[in-house]
């Protein structure tokens, strides 16, 4: 733009100097065409622009309709009756992302009964989070088939099917509305459930400090006594939610992520209490936290490495779990090393 109105006031400048110095023109004339044409050139790149954006958001439009026309997933089972976890399967499952040809998980297969607590461990971008995300539903195999109590879950209505898992995923989201509808992630909710499930995630001293308890508005966007909430506070209303939702399945992936050392021990404490009737698949960063899980799954570029219960991986030595056992247990050594010699 810039490079073309100098171009412009150039020529402009050169070709009615000239008419002026042969008389044809005035200086007053030189200076009204200059102050035209400039309008002019402003004027077409202001619509080259739109255009240009014009073109820019049309891709974006693509994605959206395509989004928006997608089918709903599932719709074969027409009952209203709850779903009841029993069993879950996951039969030789693959999965490749769209609009890539490289497979981040191949031939997964697992097994998970009512009441199991599973953990998956693993390096990052070794598929943990994708597993995770086909089991709830979010993406389907590209091959292989996950099933729940014996049926292929892209035949169960997605509503129906999600009703009985609760997650606590890295990119939870929390609303400008309150606490409580928050954690019920709905405006009717059973005020003695919310409080407690908020105690379980460690929230109990934050409570008794909010003026309107579970009624106090979450961040300040429409309401300004709202509450703003430290980073570990949200993860743990986001585990809240997940206690409140009370589902046969609980799905957690990295949920103290945000959370600093003690307050994820105060997760962690109330863990077995939080999942005791629960089939759990949890996924940790910390591989502390696996220990309190009756089996491990421990994933490797996309493929399952190992399996089984924290002590007999850890003896595995040379196995995927002991190295990554032992590169955390050195950090912390070093850690607690620093800060005691600091
Ligand atoms: P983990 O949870 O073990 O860190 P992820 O499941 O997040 O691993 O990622 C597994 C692989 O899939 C990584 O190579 C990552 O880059 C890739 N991946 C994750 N999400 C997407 C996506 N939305 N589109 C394309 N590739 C993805």
């Amino acid at each position: 733009k810039f490079m073309s109105s100098c171009i412009c006031g150039c020529v402009i400048y050169l070709l009615t100097g000239k008419m002026a110095m042969q008389g044809a023109i005035g200086t007053g004339s030189i200076l009204l065409m200059y102050a035209a044409v400039t309008m002019v050139v402003e004027a077409l790149s202001q619509i080259a622009q739109i255009i240009t954006d014009l073109r820019n958001n049309n891709e974006h439009l693509v994605k959206f309709f395509k989004y928006i026309d997608m089918p709903e997933a599932g719709g074969g089972i027409t009952d209203d009756c709850e779903l009841i976890f029993e069993e879950l399967e996951v039969r030789d499952v693959s999965f490749c992302y769209p609009e890539s040809n490289t497979y981040v998980l191949e031939n997964i297969n697992l097994k998970l009964h009512a009441g199991d607590k599973l953990a998956i461990a693993g390096e990052n971008g070794s598929g943990k989070t994708t597993l995770v995300k086909l089991v709830c539903g979010l993406y389907k195999p590209s091959e292989g088939k996950i099933l729940l109590n014996g049926k292929d879950i892209t035949e169960i209505p997605f509503e129906k099917y999600i009703a009985c898992i609760a997650t606590v995923f890295q990119d939870f989201s929390l609303f400008p509305f309150s606490l409580g509808e928050n954690v019920a992630a709905s405006r009717d909710y059973d005020i003695a459930r919310v409080e407690d499930a908020l105690v379980k995630a460690g929230l109990e001293e934050k409570l008794l400090q909010l003026k309107n308890g579970i009624r106090q508005p979450v961040f300040s966007d429409f309401d300004e006594n709202g509450t703003d909430l430290s980073g570990g506070e949200q993860q743990k209303v986001a585990i809240a939610r997940a206690i409140y939702k009370d589902a046969g399945l609980m799905v957690l992936d990295e949920p103290s992520a945000a959370l600093d050392p003690y307050a994820e021990y105060e997760i962690y404490k109330n863990f077995s209490e939080i999942t005791e009737s629960k089939t759990l698949i949890s996924i940790s960063h910390r591989l502390s936290s696996c220990r309190m899980c009756d089996r491990i799954l421990v994933l490797d570029r996309g493929k399952v490495v190992q399996e089984g219960t924290h002590e007999e991986l850890v003896k595995d030595i040379g196995g995927k779990y002991y190295e990554l056992w032992s590169a955390q247990a050195q950090y912390y050594y070093n850690t607690s090393h620093c800060s005691l010699s600091t």
